[in-house]
């Protein structure tokens, strides 16, 4: 069932003529996705620039029953903002709800609206001496409303929490086309259910967030950036370990990355490896605080030596300046590009408690090696939050067909591991359309009821994201 006219014209015209775009070769990069293959297909794209707009738009797509994906920048990595093949559905795009509503250095906070791009919320914190400290590879095409609908991590988890941690208020359209106004200010609200973080995480499908009202943080004075070889990733643990218990809360990021990850940086994008050394494991950290610029040096020094002698690295590059900084981070920053070039990788965005991180990767590792030898290993990711992206790539010689229809087998391989470690099937990316099977599979069937049961309060003519997060039928 496609979309029919009269409902067509009714939407443009509550959106008016900046409002949609209906030509097909303005819509194609809505629905073309940052990576991965899907296909999605809508006759319109919806702009409204005012909350009331959007109101006004779903309150019509739930009278005639037509399906709504909200999107905001489109960098999603599991299907979650791209509209089903077909055209029977309408996206949202928040790309013009672009406004800072307001800054109040003295409550420590910002109120955006949700297609404001995350690096304009982060120059809008340092312009009042603040940091907004969500920091992810897409900072300059992604949203907040899609962070918040994704309840995104990144590299600052570790330290300042995921997303959900920085939101005190929420604006949000409701699947029936209500306003619920949530944008309070306030640190302690106990006032009833706390509604915000039903939305954030909810993928688009229980609400359209419009604004939030956001946290900000003290803006560091120091950073250290450190490359560090690692034994193996225990050595790894236990270095964070002796991080914190030496320095205290200063360790603003912890990554982990094989290093297949700088070679596979080398090959496609051209990065020098910075590090001489052929073990497998290094560490990209930064430690930021107050303390006057420089003054952390001395003590991760200390640290990294003391660790060195107990056998857990094996070197280090402390960075000497600020660039040397920013091009070691790049070379993180960039893996999602990297990998996209190196092959087909086989995604998986796990999490599990930190210290069973090192018993995951073994196990992976070993019983991916028994059935796919030769495949490109290339793991990296968020230690310090448990939190490891599992993308081998296909053995040599490998048609990438042939490597593609593997999906389902190497997923149960790997979130075989997971489950049995206690720990999730997606840590930050969420569901969307890739882990849809996978979720049902791996939840209770408790918890998917209690979700179908949200769902149908929140959304109870089923038009926000069918098919996103929960499977379409029984909404
Ligand atoms: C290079 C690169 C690096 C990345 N690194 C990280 C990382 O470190 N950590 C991490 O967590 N993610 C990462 N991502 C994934 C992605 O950037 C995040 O998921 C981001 O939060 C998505 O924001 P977006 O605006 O692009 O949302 P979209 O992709 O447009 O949408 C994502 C989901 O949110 C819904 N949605 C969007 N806006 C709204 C709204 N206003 N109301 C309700 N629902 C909405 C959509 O329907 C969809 O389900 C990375 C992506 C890239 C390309």
């Amino acid at each position: 069932m496609t979309v029919s006219d009269k409902t067509l014209a009714r939407l443009k015209q509550a959106a008016g003529p900046r409002g949609y775009l209906d030509d097909p070769e303005a819509i194609a990069p809505y629905c073309t996705p940052f990576r991965d293959g899907w296909v999605g297909e809508t006759p319109l794209v919806l702009r409204p620039d005012t909350t009331e707009m959007v109101a006004a738009l779903v309150r019509i797509c739930a009278e005639t029953g037509t399906p709504i994906v909200p999107q905001g920048g489109n960098t999603g990595m599991t299907g979650g903002g791209l509209p089903h093949p077909g055209g029977d559905e309408v996206i949202l795009s928040t790309g013009r709800l672009n406004r800072i509503r307001g800054i109040d250095p003295l409550n420590d906070t910002i109120t955006a609206e949700a297609g404001v791009v995350l690096a304009d919320i982060r120059s809008a914190a340092e312009g009042v001496d603040r940091l907004f400290p969500l920091l992810l590879g897409a900072q300059g095409s992604c949203q907040i409303g899609g962070n918040l609908s994704t309840n995104a991590g990144g590299i600052n988890v570790v330290r300042y929490g995921n997303v959900r941690s920085m939101v005190l208020g929420l604006e949000v359209v409701t699947g029936d086309g209500e306003v619920w106004d949530g944008l309070r200010a306030l640190r302690k609200d106990n006032a009833g259910y706390d509604l915000k973080h039903i939305f954030i995480g909810a993928e688009g499908t229980l609400g359209i967030i419009t604004a939030a009202v956001l946290r900000l943080v003290a803006r560091p004075r120091e950073r250290q950036t450190a490359l560090v070889e690692v034994a193996d990733p225990q050595a790894a643990v236990e270095l964070l370990a002796r991080l914190r218990g030496a320095m205290g809360d200063v360790v603003s990021a912890f990554e982990l990355m094989h290093r297949n990850c700088f070679t596979l940086a080398t090959r496609t994008l051209g990065h020098a490896d910075p590090m001489p050394g052929q073990r497998p494991w290094r560490v990209l950290l930064d430690l930021t605080g107050q303390q006057p610029p420089g003054a952390l040096r001395e003590p991760l020094e200390e640290v990294l030596a003391d660790a060195l002698e107990a056998g857990l690295v094996s070197d280090a590059i402390v960075a000497a300046s600020g660039a040397q900084a920013d091009a070691l981070w790049r070379i993180r920053e960039d893996q999602a590009e990297v990998q996209r070039q190196a092959g087909k990788g086989i995604k998986h965005d796990i999490s599990v408690p930190v210290s069973l991180v090192p018993d995951f990767i073994a196990r992976a590792d070993a019983a991916m090696e028994r059935a796919y030898p030769g495949h490109v290993v290339c793991t990296f990711g968020h230690l310090g939050d448990g939190n490891i992206h599992y993308n081998p790539i296909e053995p040599p010689g490998w048609e990438q067909a042939r490597w593609v229809a593997e999906t389902g087998p190497i997923n149960r391989i790997v979130h075989d591991i997971v489950a049995d470690l206690g720990g999730s099937i997606t840590a930050e990316h969420g569901v969307g359309r890739l882990r849809l099977a996978e979720l049902v599979h791996y939840k209770s069937a408790v918890e998917i009821d209690l979700m179908r049961r949200l769902k149908r309060a929140f959304d109870p003519a089923n038009i926000l994201n069918p098919g996103k997060v929960l499977p379409a039928q029984g909404g």
